[in-house]
């Protein structure tokens, strides 16, 4: 399909981060925009599983907070503890004073950015799919606007680039910032976790009535499990036509590197050794080990991934592809966001959570950008994205 060969704000890639980013310009009355994202439908894996009271609080500003909260299971608590004894409970309705949203809201990825792409679609915007962009070049005619050249050949020259195209930023790489873990000297830590396995699964016992999101922790290691919502087999069932019985549970488990590499496609059960070794005993197959004197086993592995851990973080969230000499010649503006800007661990639960909060917050941002290139030269108006850039680089500055 032909793309618009124009636009005021191109944004790159159409995952939680570049769907957010579009919604809040939209939310702040500007339209002026194309986005477009690399593959023919958006990633249907579940990942992010926790949204965060922050980040409900900034998806309330476009309109999908409460969608997203009625999809969802609220936790209000997370019980933490050893195999064996019970340690402590975080209660996140402690924060009821502060926010509307009390609780971390369990709600898979898949159906977090499903959500955000149908408020989209109901305000009229088309996401172009599939439209790879490979490479960016200052516009021969005005040193402020960049081509954007598409794997097919199309070009889109714009003024402004959002790279919301994930960890591995084409747009990034193309304006040369650097993309480097901070702590890269971590060395041998023995705490660092460096590699865990995730799998959304299902339980033998359909009388299985655990209800709480809970951390176990193990010498130098810890395993999670957290009930996700009924929603989501209803999600499953529509969208890729997978009929789930009983209710879903996330298990993230760190593996030891002493244990060996994590496979790549394990079996039910390698994932049960897991649950034996790190995980809560009343999920045990062992009815000596179950407390509950019953044995329980793993029944559907429904998503399964693993990751070894990285964090890096771009130099800068904002930059111009070539420095022009004069006031208002400056060249086209390139801004990150989300996973092009900086990626986690997700034994933290923050990559998408933080990527949203950065792309509602650009799309103000930007707009007001915009507004005053109308009446300053670009080098002073540039102020409002370099302090975008500073305070989400480090949000303590
Ligand atoms: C296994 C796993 C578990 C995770 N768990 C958590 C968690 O518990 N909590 C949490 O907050 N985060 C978690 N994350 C991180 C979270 O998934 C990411 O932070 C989030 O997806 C980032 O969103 P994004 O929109 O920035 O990038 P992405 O989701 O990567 O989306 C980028 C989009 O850009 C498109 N694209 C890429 N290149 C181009 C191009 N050249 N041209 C056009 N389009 C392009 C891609 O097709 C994609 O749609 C997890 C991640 C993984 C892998």
């Amino acid at each position: 399909m032909a793309l618009p060969r124009s636009t005021t704000v191109l944004i790159v890639g159409a995952g939680p981060t570049g769907l957010a980013s579009t919604l809040s310009l939209v939310h702040h009355g500007f339209k002026d925009f194309v986005i477009v994202d690399a593959v023919v439908k958006g990633d249907n894996s579940s990942r992010a599983i926790v949204v965060h009271s922050a980040t409900l609080e900034t998806l309330d500003v476009i309109g999908c907070g409460d969608e997203l909260v009625s999809k969802g299971t609220k936790a209000t608590k997370m019980k933490f503890g050893t195999r064996t004894v019970e340690l402590a409970h975080i209660q996140f309705d402690a924060l009821e004073p502060y926010t509307r949203h009390p609780y971390a809201l369990i709600i898979p990825q898949t159906f977090t950015e499903h959500v955000l792409g149908e408020k989209l679609a109901s305000l009229g915007v088309t996401v172009h799919r599939p439209h790879k962009a490979m490479g960016v070049k200052v516009n021969a005619d005005d040193a402020n606007l960049a081509d954007v050249v598409f794997e097919d050949g199309q070009t889109i020259t714009t003024r402004y680039i959002i790279a919301a195209d994930g960890a591995r930023s084409t747009i990034r790489t193309v304006a040369g910032i650097a993309f480097v873990d901070p702590k890269s000297d971590h060395g041998d830590d023995p705490t660092t976790l460096e590699q865990a396995a995730l799998a959304d699964v299902t339980f033998d016992r359909p009388d299985l009535d655990e209800s709480d999101f809970r951390g176990i922790m193990c010498p130098n290691n810890f395993s999670l499990c957290a009930p996700l919502p009924f929603t989501f087999n209803e999600y499953l069932a529509k969208e890729t036509h997978e009929h789930i019985e009983g209710r879903i549970y996330r298990m993230v488990w760190g593996i030891p590197l002493e244990e060996g590499a994590v496979p790549h496609s394990p079996s039910k059960e390698y994932m049960q050794t897991l649950i034996e070794k790190f995980g809560p005993r009343d999920l045990s197959a062992d009815p000596k080990v179950n407390p509950t004197g019953k044995a329980v086993c793993l029944k559907d592995i429904v998503w399964y991934s693993r990751f070894r851990t990285h964090s890096a973080i771009a130099d800068t969230f904002f930059t111009r592809l070539s420095s022009g000499d004069s006031s208002d010649v400056r060249g086209p503006a390139i801004l990150l966001v989300g996973d092009a800007a900086h990626i986690h661990s997700p034994a933290g639960g923050q990559g998408m959570n933080l990527g949203i909060r950065d792309a509602v917050f650009l799309g103000e941002v930007l707009v007001k950008h915009i507004k005053a290139t109308e009446s300053m030269p670009l080098s002073e108006a540039d102020y409002i994205l370099a302090k975008f850039a500073a305070e989400r680089t480090c949000p303590c500055a």
